[in-house]
């Protein structure tokens, strides 16, 4: 039987409305917001970015995971993984009931026309949705539109000869699936590149600096089969992960357009380079707006709230660090006292996956409050986290700093 798929919800958003709200929101946070985005409390001053915490694509995700669980009580429904990088929301799908065939006792391969399937915020490969479709398993895809929008133009590339070069994190969910968008054309092909040392490396490439083998050695993991340098990047297309850096994947544009002319020649630059903005608008703006709020305000410190491995979370702290003492911290359990605080340090030079693999291994900060007199903290959340996660962190600095000696 051919798999159904839902893609615009199932009608039940008004059904699910009140859970998402007791699950989700925070009544602090909101006062907050109307309070100019600002907290007073005793010594304590608390700004919050005018823009932060779940984007546009995560509402619509969790929305859609609660109303298919509401829809189809006595169906197994599963999540291929994490729905969002954070820890909160997959416990709670967990807790509905939601399996997730990324458990080490889950077997996707062998589902079957019973099973609903979440895909989730990030997309999955080509490959992963057409098994679920021979499965005939019932789909729910929640894939957010700033990431087909990215999928549009890697097809685009791929259908006009062009080598699909994606910022992004080679095992990141969602540059995978996008990676795979290039292979639906017979000569489409795809080059992964994680930041701007690595762009140097191609860059210097395309300028005859270095040998196709080096390239094929240094991105071994990171290419479609058979890619071949010599080949595949005399026409290139930029793409990148929804959630990098905005400067960063700018910047690598740049690099990839200067190559280009000095390798060609400034008149064959159309003909061989094709660069989209592909930063979601969401990332974008949580962006702008803690720059905004650094430019505006003096902290004495930074807190980003988020899931450790969430990568457009980690991009807001490498945005504060370099300005003021930044922690990045998951949840409340972190604010432990006004001399512990548990965070995941911001990593400024390595954009892999997160190490920080248990709360167990998280950093202690002791010195991290100013024992005394006013204390200004800057505070933002990535995409992925909650309000009803955001909302606690708050109530724990204040406490935090009334317990201060
Ligand atoms: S971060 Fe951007 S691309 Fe990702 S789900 Fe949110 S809006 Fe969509």
């Amino acid at each position: 039987m051919p798999s159904v798929i839902f893609r615009k919800g199932l009608d039940l958003r008004h059904a699910v409305a009140g859970q998402l709200a007791d699950d989700y929101h925070s009544a602090a946070v909101e006062h907050i917001k109307a309070s100019d985005y600002t907290h007073r409390s005793g010594r304590l001053t608390v700004r919050l970015a005018r823009e932060f915490g779940f984007c546009y694509g995560v509402d619509r995700a969790v929305d859609y995971a609660y109303q298919t669980r509401l829809k189809f009580p006595d169906r197994a429904v599963y999540l291929t993984g994490e729905i969002i990088h954070n820890p909160l929301v997959n416990e709670k799908l967990r807790a509905a009931g939601i399996r997730f065939l990324s458990d080490p006792n889950e077997h996707a391969d062998r589902l079957g026309a019973e099973a609903v399937v979440i895909l989730p915020a990030f997309g999955v490969t080509i490959a992963e949705l057409a098994r679920y479709e021979r499965q005939g398993c019932t789909l729910v895809d929640t894939t957010c539109g700033s990431v087909l929008n990215v999928w549009k133009n890697v097809k685009q590339y791929a259908r006009d000869g062009f080598t699909a070069v994606i910022h992004g994190k080679v095992h990141h969910e969602e540059t995978q699936a996008t990676a795979s968008q290039a292979l639906r054309y017979p000569n489409g092909r795809y080059l992964v590149l994680l930041d701007r040392a690595a762009a140097v490396t191609v860059c210097d490439y395309i300028r005859g600096k270095t040998d196709a083998a080096m390239i094929l050695a240094r991105f071994k993991n990171a290419t479609s089969v058979d890619f071949d340098p010599d080949r595949d990047l005399q026409r290139i297309g930029l793409a990148n992960q929804t959630t990098m850096l905005m400067s960063e994947s700018l910047e690598i544009g740049e690099l990839f357009r200067q190559a280009m002319i000095d390798r060609y020649g400034a008149h064959e630059l159309a003909d061989r380079f094709r660069a989209f903005d592909t930063i979601c608008s969401a990332t974008q703006d949580r962006q702008d707006a803690v720059e905004v709020l650094l430019g505006e305000h003096r902290f004495d410190l930074m807190i980003v709230v988020g899931g450790y491995n969430s990568s457009n979370t980690r991009n807001l702290a490498r945005i504060c660090m370099p300005r003021v003492r930044t922690y990045h911290i998951a949840d409340a359990a972190c604010v432990v006292s006004p001399t512990e605080l548990h965070h995941q340090p911001v990593d400024m030079n390595r954009h892999g996956p997160s190490t920080l693999v248990n709360r167990t291994d998280e950093t202690i900060a002791r010195q991290w409050l100013p024992p005394s007199g006013p204390v200004s903290i800057g505070l933002t959340a990535g995409a992925s986290t909650p309000n009803s996660i955001i909302g606690p962190v708050i109530e724990r600095l204040e406490q935090c700093t009334a317990e201060a000696p």
